[in-house]
Protein backbone atom coordinates (compact mmCIF):
# COMPACT_ATOMS: atom_id res chain seq x y z
CA UNK A 1 0.00 0.00 0.00
CA UNK A 2 1.00 3.61 -0.43
CA UNK A 3 1.19 5.55 2.49
CA UNK A 4 0.91 8.92 1.00
CA UNK A 5 -2.14 10.59 1.47
CA UNK A 6 -3.55 12.07 -1.40
CA UNK A 7 -3.58 15.50 -2.26
CA UNK A 8 -7.60 15.63 -1.16
CA UNK A 9 -6.78 14.34 1.63
CA UNK A 10 -4.06 16.86 2.59
CA UNK A 11 -6.30 19.67 1.35
CA UNK A 12 -9.48 18.11 3.63
CA UNK A 13 -6.92 17.12 6.50
CA UNK A 14 -6.00 21.39 6.60
CA UNK A 15 -9.56 22.02 6.19
CA UNK A 16 -10.83 20.15 9.36
CA UNK A 17 -7.37 21.58 11.43
CA UNK A 18 -8.44 25.06 11.13
CA UNK A 19 -11.94 24.31 11.94
CA UNK A 20 -11.10 22.56 14.96
CA UNK A 21 -8.87 25.42 15.91
CA UNK A 22 -11.47 27.91 15.20
CA UNK A 23 -14.45 26.15 16.25
CA UNK A 24 -14.64 23.19 18.31
CA UNK A 25 -11.41 23.70 20.54
CA UNK A 26 -12.21 26.66 21.93
CA UNK A 27 -15.92 25.50 23.19
CA UNK A 28 -14.40 22.20 24.67
CA UNK A 29 -14.64 23.16 28.28
CA UNK A 30 -18.38 24.71 27.98
CA UNK A 31 -19.44 21.55 25.75
CA UNK A 32 -18.05 19.44 28.74
CA UNK A 33 -19.78 21.15 31.28
CA UNK A 34 -22.82 21.31 29.47
CA UNK A 35 -23.22 17.80 28.47
CA UNK A 36 -22.83 17.18 31.94
CA UNK A 37 -25.35 19.56 33.35
CA UNK A 38 -28.26 20.01 31.05
CA UNK A 39 -29.17 16.71 30.08
CA UNK A 40 -31.43 15.72 27.03
CA UNK A 41 -30.58 19.30 25.70
CA UNK A 42 -28.39 20.62 22.66
CA UNK A 43 -25.80 23.23 22.86
CA UNK A 44 -27.41 26.26 21.61
CA UNK A 45 -24.02 26.53 19.23
CA UNK A 46 -24.73 22.99 17.61
CA UNK A 47 -26.66 24.03 14.87
CA UNK A 48 -24.11 27.19 14.03
CA UNK A 49 -21.62 24.78 14.12
CA UNK A 50 -23.06 22.03 11.84
CA UNK A 51 -24.12 24.98 9.72
CA UNK A 52 -20.46 25.95 9.42
CA UNK A 53 -19.18 23.14 8.57
CA UNK A 54 -21.48 22.64 5.84
CA UNK A 55 -20.67 25.65 4.27
CA UNK A 56 -16.43 24.65 4.83
CA UNK A 57 -17.43 21.90 2.33
CA UNK A 58 -16.61 19.30 5.67
CA UNK A 59 -19.99 17.51 5.99
CA UNK A 60 -20.61 14.06 5.60
CA UNK A 61 -17.27 13.27 4.04
CA UNK A 62 -17.55 9.48 6.11
CA UNK A 63 -19.46 8.60 2.97
CA UNK A 64 -17.20 6.76 0.35
CA UNK A 65 -17.17 7.47 -2.95
CA UNK A 66 -18.84 4.46 -3.85
CA UNK A 67 -21.80 6.22 -3.46
CA UNK A 68 -21.86 8.55 -6.07
CA UNK A 69 -23.97 11.60 -5.93
CA UNK A 70 -24.79 10.90 -2.41
CA UNK A 71 -20.83 10.95 -1.46
CA UNK A 72 -18.54 13.50 -1.41
CA UNK A 73 -16.05 11.36 -3.00
CA UNK A 74 -13.63 10.10 -0.79
CA UNK A 75 -12.09 6.86 -0.09
CA UNK A 76 -11.94 5.38 3.62
CA UNK A 77 -8.13 5.95 3.59
CA UNK A 78 -8.86 9.36 2.36
CA UNK A 79 -11.00 10.09 5.07
CA UNK A 80 -9.27 8.00 8.36
CA UNK A 81 -7.42 10.76 8.74
CA UNK A 82 -9.92 13.34 9.06
CA UNK A 83 -11.98 10.77 11.64
CA UNK A 84 -8.80 10.59 13.53
CA UNK A 85 -8.50 14.47 13.78
CA UNK A 86 -12.08 14.75 15.05
CA UNK A 87 -11.31 12.03 17.26
CA UNK A 88 -9.17 14.68 19.24
CA UNK A 89 -12.87 16.09 20.39
CA UNK A 90 -15.64 13.05 21.65
CA UNK A 91 -18.48 15.42 20.11
CA UNK A 92 -16.83 17.04 17.31
CA UNK A 93 -17.49 14.17 14.34
CA UNK A 94 -21.42 15.17 15.02
CA UNK A 95 -20.96 18.63 13.58
CA UNK A 96 -18.58 17.41 10.37
CA UNK A 97 -22.15 14.44 10.59
CA UNK A 98 -19.49 11.84 10.39
CA UNK A 99 -20.80 10.37 14.11
CA UNK A 100 -22.21 6.74 15.04
CA UNK A 101 -24.85 5.42 14.96
CA UNK A 102 -26.13 8.00 11.97
CA UNK A 103 -22.47 7.01 9.95
CA UNK A 104 -23.66 3.42 9.82
CA UNK A 105 -27.58 3.77 10.04
CA UNK A 106 -26.81 6.38 6.33
CA UNK A 107 -24.30 3.52 5.32
CA UNK A 108 -27.42 1.06 5.23
CA UNK A 109 -30.24 3.29 3.88
CA UNK A 110 -27.62 4.11 1.09
CA UNK A 111 -26.77 0.52 0.45
CA UNK A 112 -30.00 -1.50 0.77
CA UNK A 113 -32.75 1.57 1.43
CA UNK A 114 -35.48 1.56 -1.19
CA UNK A 115 -35.63 5.12 -2.77
CA UNK A 116 -38.70 5.36 -1.03
CA UNK A 117 -36.86 4.83 2.37
CA UNK A 118 -33.95 7.22 1.58
CA UNK A 119 -36.39 9.86 0.59
CA UNK A 120 -37.79 9.52 3.81
CA UNK A 121 -34.95 9.07 6.26
CA UNK A 122 -31.63 8.96 4.33
CA UNK A 123 -32.15 12.28 3.20
CA UNK A 124 -33.29 14.05 6.69
CA UNK A 125 -29.85 12.20 8.47
CA UNK A 126 -27.69 13.31 5.52
CA UNK A 127 -28.93 16.82 6.20
CA UNK A 128 -28.21 16.74 9.74
CA UNK A 129 -31.96 17.52 10.45
CA UNK A 130 -32.59 14.10 12.41
CA UNK A 131 -30.42 11.71 14.27
CA UNK A 132 -30.92 7.54 14.57
CA UNK A 133 -30.35 4.58 16.31
CA UNK A 134 -29.48 0.92 16.32
CA UNK A 135 -31.43 -0.84 18.24
CA UNK A 136 -30.09 -4.60 18.11
CA UNK A 137 -28.65 -5.32 21.82
CA UNK A 138 -30.88 -7.00 24.21
CA UNK A 139 -30.92 -7.41 27.51
CA UNK A 140 -32.45 -10.97 28.23
CA UNK A 141 -29.91 -12.37 25.92
CA UNK A 142 -25.75 -12.45 24.95
CA UNK A 143 -26.17 -10.24 22.19
CA UNK A 144 -22.14 -10.22 21.29
CA UNK A 145 -23.80 -13.92 19.29
CA UNK A 146 -26.62 -12.00 17.46
CA UNK A 147 -28.16 -14.74 16.44
CA UNK A 148 -29.50 -15.04 19.97
CA UNK A 149 -31.46 -11.74 19.35
CA UNK A 150 -35.42 -12.50 19.93
CA UNK A 151 -37.41 -9.62 19.04
CA UNK A 152 -40.08 -10.64 16.81
CA UNK A 153 -40.52 -8.77 13.73
CA UNK A 154 -44.14 -10.33 12.22
CA UNK A 155 -45.95 -10.11 9.12
CA UNK A 156 -49.79 -9.16 9.61
CA UNK A 157 -51.24 -7.76 6.32
CA UNK A 158 -49.19 -4.71 5.12
CA UNK A 159 -47.80 -4.05 7.93
CA UNK A 160 -45.21 -5.61 10.45
CA UNK A 161 -45.44 -6.18 14.11
CA UNK A 162 -42.66 -5.57 16.57
CA UNK A 163 -42.45 -7.02 20.09
CA UNK A 164 -39.26 -7.11 22.23
CA UNK A 165 -36.13 -5.23 24.60
CA UNK A 166 -33.61 -3.24 23.59
CA UNK A 167 -30.60 -1.86 25.43
CA UNK A 168 -27.95 -0.06 24.98
CA UNK A 169 -29.69 1.77 21.96
CA UNK A 170 -26.94 4.93 21.54
CA UNK A 171 -28.65 7.79 20.87
CA UNK A 172 -31.91 6.94 21.55
CA UNK A 173 -32.24 9.46 24.55
CA UNK A 174 -31.30 12.75 22.44
CA UNK A 175 -34.48 14.89 21.42
CA UNK A 176 -33.65 14.79 17.46
CA UNK A 177 -33.53 11.03 17.82
CA UNK A 178 -36.49 10.18 14.67
CA UNK A 179 -35.68 6.83 13.68
CA UNK A 180 -34.62 3.73 14.53
CA UNK A 181 -32.78 0.71 13.07
CA UNK A 182 -34.16 -1.98 14.86
CA UNK A 183 -32.69 -5.82 14.32
CA UNK A 184 -35.08 -8.95 15.40
CA UNK A 185 -37.07 -11.94 14.33
CA UNK A 186 -38.82 -12.39 11.08
CA UNK A 187 -37.77 -16.34 10.35
CA UNK A 188 -37.53 -17.70 13.47
CA UNK A 189 -37.76 -21.35 11.85
CA UNK A 190 -34.93 -20.60 8.98
CA UNK A 191 -31.32 -21.16 9.11
CA UNK A 192 -29.28 -19.46 11.75
CA UNK A 193 -28.67 -16.59 10.07
CA UNK A 194 -31.18 -16.19 7.85
CA UNK A 195 -33.49 -15.77 10.77
CA UNK A 196 -32.73 -12.02 11.30
CA UNK A 197 -34.54 -8.67 9.54
CA UNK A 198 -33.53 -5.11 10.08
CA UNK A 199 -36.98 -2.78 9.62
CA UNK A 200 -37.46 1.18 10.29
CA UNK A 201 -39.21 1.99 13.54
CA UNK A 202 -39.72 5.92 13.53
CA UNK A 203 -39.27 6.66 17.17
CA UNK A 204 -43.02 8.55 17.87
CA UNK A 205 -44.44 4.75 16.86
CA UNK A 206 -46.60 4.14 19.57
CA UNK A 207 -45.50 0.94 21.43
CA UNK A 208 -42.37 2.53 21.74
CA UNK A 209 -41.00 3.37 25.13
CA UNK A 210 -38.04 4.86 25.76
CA UNK A 211 -37.37 2.99 29.60
CA UNK A 212 -34.34 4.96 31.28
CA UNK A 213 -31.11 5.79 30.20
CA UNK A 214 -27.62 3.69 30.79
CA UNK A 215 -24.86 4.98 32.51
CA UNK A 216 -21.72 4.61 31.03
CA UNK A 217 -19.24 4.52 34.35
CA UNK A 218 -21.21 7.07 35.87
CA UNK A 219 -21.97 9.07 32.90
CA UNK A 220 -25.06 9.96 30.54
CA UNK A 221 -23.16 10.67 27.90
CA UNK A 222 -26.30 13.73 27.61
CA UNK A 223 -27.36 14.28 24.81
CA UNK A 224 -27.07 11.14 22.96
CA UNK A 225 -27.26 8.60 25.87
CA UNK A 226 -27.96 4.86 25.82
CA UNK A 227 -31.30 3.85 26.11
CA UNK A 228 -33.51 0.80 27.31
CA UNK A 229 -36.07 0.59 24.62
CA UNK A 230 -39.40 -1.60 24.73
CA UNK A 231 -41.34 -2.07 21.83
CA UNK A 232 -44.85 -3.26 22.46
CA UNK A 233 -46.95 -4.24 19.78
CA UNK A 234 -45.81 -1.51 17.23
CA UNK A 235 -47.02 -1.20 13.89
CA UNK A 236 -45.21 -0.52 10.86
CA UNK A 237 -45.97 -0.41 7.14
CA UNK A 238 -43.99 -3.40 5.43
CA UNK A 239 -41.90 -1.05 3.41
CA UNK A 240 -40.28 -0.39 6.25
CA UNK A 241 -38.34 -3.42 6.14
CA UNK A 242 -34.92 -3.45 4.54
CA UNK A 243 -33.58 -5.29 1.64
CA UNK A 244 -35.97 -8.27 2.92
CA UNK A 245 -36.63 -10.87 5.47
CA UNK A 246 -34.29 -13.10 6.82
CA UNK A 247 -31.31 -10.50 5.39
CA UNK A 248 -30.66 -8.68 8.60
CA UNK A 249 -26.88 -10.55 9.08
CA UNK A 250 -26.09 -9.24 4.96
CA UNK A 251 -26.92 -5.86 6.38
CA UNK A 252 -24.60 -5.89 9.74
CA UNK A 253 -21.84 -7.22 7.72
CA UNK A 254 -22.04 -4.02 5.24
CA UNK A 255 -22.81 -1.81 8.14
CA UNK A 256 -19.75 -3.13 10.65
CA UNK A 257 -17.03 -3.00 8.49
CA UNK A 258 -16.21 0.59 7.84
CA UNK A 259 -17.69 1.96 11.43
CA UNK A 260 -15.19 -0.36 13.02
CA UNK A 261 -12.56 2.25 10.92
CA UNK A 262 -14.34 5.13 12.11
CA UNK A 263 -14.43 4.27 15.47
CA UNK A 264 -10.21 2.73 15.34
CA UNK A 265 -9.40 6.50 13.59
CA UNK A 266 -11.26 8.81 16.29
CA UNK A 267 -10.06 6.19 19.39
CA UNK A 268 -6.16 6.83 17.49
CA UNK A 269 -6.96 10.85 17.52
CA UNK A 270 -8.13 10.45 21.05
CA UNK A 271 -5.01 8.50 21.91
CA UNK A 272 -2.23 11.00 19.86
CA UNK A 273 -4.37 13.72 21.77
CA UNK A 274 -3.96 12.14 25.23
CA UNK A 275 -0.21 11.35 24.39
CA UNK A 276 0.08 15.33 23.25
CA UNK A 277 -1.73 16.55 26.77
CA UNK A 278 1.19 14.24 28.72
CA UNK A 279 3.79 15.55 26.61
CA UNK A 280 2.55 19.05 27.56
CA UNK A 281 2.26 18.62 30.79
CA UNK A 282 5.20 16.83 31.88
CA UNK A 283 7.53 19.76 30.45
CA UNK A 284 6.62 22.03 32.75
CA UNK A 285 5.27 20.49 36.01
CA UNK A 286 8.30 19.77 38.71
CA UNK A 287 8.43 16.71 41.31
CA UNK A 288 12.12 16.51 43.47
CA UNK A 289 13.80 19.17 42.31
CA UNK A 290 13.40 18.25 38.27
CA UNK A 291 10.70 18.31 35.47
CA UNK A 292 8.52 15.31 35.19
CA UNK A 293 9.71 14.42 31.32
CA UNK A 294 13.24 13.74 33.15
CA UNK A 295 12.21 11.23 34.85
CA UNK A 296 12.81 7.92 32.34
CA UNK A 297 9.87 5.59 33.50
CA UNK A 298 7.81 8.84 32.22
CA UNK A 299 10.25 9.11 28.97
CA UNK A 300 9.08 5.37 28.76
CA UNK A 301 5.50 5.81 28.95
CA UNK A 302 5.56 8.58 26.19
CA UNK A 303 7.98 6.64 23.76
CA UNK A 304 5.83 3.64 24.50
CA UNK A 305 2.93 5.54 23.48
CA UNK A 306 3.98 6.70 20.62
CA UNK A 307 4.78 3.59 19.22
CA UNK A 308 1.43 2.07 20.53
CA UNK A 309 -0.51 5.30 18.15
CA UNK A 310 1.35 4.63 15.28
CA UNK A 311 1.09 0.45 15.32
CA UNK A 312 -2.26 1.40 15.69
CA UNK A 313 -2.92 4.01 13.03
CA UNK A 314 -0.80 2.19 10.14
CA UNK A 315 -2.67 -0.94 11.03
CA UNK A 316 -6.23 1.15 10.77
CA UNK A 317 -4.70 2.39 7.25
CA UNK A 318 -4.14 -0.39 5.85
CA UNK A 319 -7.70 -2.17 6.91
CA UNK A 320 -9.09 1.10 5.47
CA UNK A 321 -7.12 0.41 2.11
CA UNK A 322 -7.97 -2.84 1.60
CA UNK A 323 -11.63 -2.16 2.13
CA UNK A 324 -10.96 0.05 -0.56
CA UNK A 325 -9.95 -2.22 -2.90
CA UNK A 326 -11.59 -5.72 -2.15
CA UNK A 327 -14.68 -4.79 0.32
CA UNK A 328 -15.47 -5.55 3.68
CA UNK A 329 -15.66 -9.48 3.47
CA UNK A 330 -11.66 -8.96 1.54
CA UNK A 331 -10.77 -6.47 4.63
CA UNK A 332 -12.44 -8.76 7.09
CA UNK A 333 -9.66 -9.91 9.14
CA UNK A 334 -7.58 -6.67 9.44
CA UNK A 335 -11.24 -5.00 10.03
CA UNK A 336 -11.02 -8.02 13.17
CA UNK A 337 -7.23 -7.06 14.45
CA UNK A 338 -8.13 -3.15 14.47
CA UNK A 339 -11.18 -3.62 16.42
CA UNK A 340 -9.02 -5.72 18.78
CA UNK A 341 -6.13 -3.61 18.73
CA UNK A 342 -7.19 0.21 18.87
CA UNK A 343 -9.33 0.32 21.84
CA UNK A 344 -7.01 -1.15 24.17
CA UNK A 345 -4.02 0.60 22.79
CA UNK A 346 -6.40 3.73 23.76
CA UNK A 347 -6.96 2.78 27.37
CA UNK A 348 -3.32 2.42 28.12
CA UNK A 349 -2.33 5.19 26.20
CA UNK A 350 -4.87 6.98 28.21
CA UNK A 351 -4.12 5.61 31.36
CA UNK A 352 -0.36 6.72 31.23
CA UNK A 353 -1.44 10.28 30.73
CA UNK A 354 -4.08 10.29 32.90
CA UNK A 355 -1.22 9.22 35.21
CA UNK A 356 0.98 11.63 34.54
CA UNK A 357 -1.38 14.42 34.98
CA UNK A 358 -1.95 13.00 38.69
CA UNK A 359 -5.28 14.09 40.04
CA UNK A 360 -5.90 16.65 37.14
CA UNK A 361 -5.96 13.81 34.86
CA UNK A 362 -9.24 11.94 36.30
CA UNK A 363 -11.22 14.98 36.61
CA UNK A 364 -13.64 17.44 34.52
CA UNK A 365 -10.59 19.91 33.70
CA UNK A 366 -9.57 17.46 30.60
CA UNK A 367 -10.62 15.17 28.18
CA UNK A 368 -8.54 12.33 29.27
CA UNK A 369 -11.62 10.63 31.73
CA UNK A 370 -13.98 10.58 28.51
CA UNK A 371 -11.35 9.41 26.27
CA UNK A 372 -10.33 6.49 28.59
CA UNK A 373 -14.26 5.47 28.76
CA UNK A 374 -14.80 5.74 25.26
CA UNK A 375 -11.74 3.65 24.20
CA UNK A 376 -12.65 1.10 27.65
CA UNK A 377 -16.57 1.13 26.34
CA UNK A 378 -15.40 0.36 22.43
CA UNK A 379 -13.88 -2.89 23.79
CA UNK A 380 -17.34 -4.05 24.17
CA UNK A 381 -19.66 -2.38 22.00
CA UNK A 382 -20.05 -3.27 18.09
CA UNK A 383 -18.60 -7.10 19.42
CA UNK A 384 -16.55 -8.08 22.20
CA UNK A 385 -12.82 -7.99 21.66
CA UNK A 386 -13.24 -11.99 22.57
CA UNK A 387 -15.35 -12.16 19.70
CA UNK A 388 -13.63 -10.89 17.29
CA UNK A 389 -10.24 -12.99 18.42
CA UNK A 390 -12.60 -15.75 18.35
CA UNK A 391 -13.38 -14.94 14.62
CA UNK A 392 -9.73 -14.00 13.57
CA UNK A 393 -8.38 -17.02 15.68
CA UNK A 394 -10.59 -19.43 13.52
CA UNK A 395 -9.43 -17.74 9.97
CA UNK A 396 -6.28 -17.79 10.73
CA UNK A 397 -6.34 -21.55 11.69
CA UNK A 398 -8.28 -22.04 8.63
CA UNK A 399 -6.01 -20.21 6.21
CA UNK A 400 -2.96 -22.14 7.82
CA UNK A 401 -3.96 -25.13 8.03
C1 LIG B 1 -21.49 2.23 25.54
C2 LIG B 1 -22.10 1.16 24.69
C3 LIG B 1 -22.81 1.52 23.55
C4 LIG B 1 -23.47 0.56 22.79
N1 LIG B 1 -24.22 0.94 21.71
C5 LIG B 1 -25.01 0.02 21.09
C6 LIG B 1 -25.95 0.42 20.08
O1 LIG B 1 -26.04 1.59 19.70
N2 LIG B 1 -26.78 -0.52 19.57
C7 LIG B 1 -26.73 -1.83 19.96
O2 LIG B 1 -27.52 -2.64 19.46
N3 LIG B 1 -25.84 -2.24 20.91
C8 LIG B 1 -24.99 -1.35 21.47
N4 LIG B 1 -24.12 -1.75 22.46
C9 LIG B 1 -24.14 -3.12 22.91
C10 LIG B 1 -22.93 -3.94 22.54
O3 LIG B 1 -22.83 -4.11 21.15
C11 LIG B 1 -23.06 -5.26 23.31
O4 LIG B 1 -22.94 -4.96 24.68
C12 LIG B 1 -22.04 -6.27 22.86
O5 LIG B 1 -22.32 -6.76 21.58
C13 LIG B 1 -21.97 -7.45 23.84
O6 LIG B 1 -23.22 -8.02 24.04
P1 LIG B 1 -23.71 -8.28 25.54
O7 LIG B 1 -23.63 -7.01 26.30
O8 LIG B 1 -25.03 -8.97 25.47
O9 LIG B 1 -22.62 -9.23 26.17
P2 LIG B 1 -22.57 -10.89 26.12
O10 LIG B 1 -22.99 -11.29 24.78
O11 LIG B 1 -23.41 -11.31 27.28
O12 LIG B 1 -21.09 -11.13 26.34
C14 LIG B 1 -20.45 -10.92 27.61
C15 LIG B 1 -19.01 -11.29 27.51
O13 LIG B 1 -18.85 -12.66 27.18
C16 LIG B 1 -17.58 -12.84 26.59
N5 LIG B 1 -17.71 -13.54 25.31
C17 LIG B 1 -18.73 -13.48 24.42
N6 LIG B 1 -18.44 -14.22 23.33
C18 LIG B 1 -17.21 -14.76 23.53
C19 LIG B 1 -16.35 -15.59 22.77
N7 LIG B 1 -16.70 -16.01 21.56
N8 LIG B 1 -15.16 -15.92 23.32
C20 LIG B 1 -14.79 -15.50 24.55
N9 LIG B 1 -15.56 -14.69 25.30
C21 LIG B 1 -16.74 -14.32 24.81
C22 LIG B 1 -16.98 -11.45 26.35
O14 LIG B 1 -16.10 -11.12 27.39
C23 LIG B 1 -18.22 -10.56 26.42
O15 LIG B 1 -17.91 -9.22 26.74
C24 LIG B 1 -23.39 -0.80 23.19
C25 LIG B 1 -22.65 -1.16 24.32
C26 LIG B 1 -22.01 -0.20 25.07
C27 LIG B 1 -21.27 -0.62 26.31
Amino acid sequence: MNFEYTAKSLDLQARVQVFMDEHIYPLEEEMRAFRREKLWQIHPKMDELKAAAKAAGLWNLFLPKGYGDLSPGLTNLEYAPLAELMGRVIWASEVFNCSAPDTGNMEVLAKYGSSEQQERWLRPLMDGEIRSAFLMTEPEVASSDATNIETSIVRDGDEYVINGRKWWSSGAMNPECAVYIVMGKTNPDADRHRQQAMILVPADTPGVEVVRPLRVFGSLDSPEGHAEVTLTNVRVPSTNLILGEGRGFEIAQGRLGPGRIHHCMRLIGAAQRSLELMAKRVAVREAFGRRIKDFSSIRQDIAQSRCDIEQARLLTLAAADKIDRFGAKGARDLIGMIKIVCPTMTCKVVDRAIQAHGGMGVCQDTPLAGFWVYGRMIRIADGPDEVHMYQLGRNTVKDYS
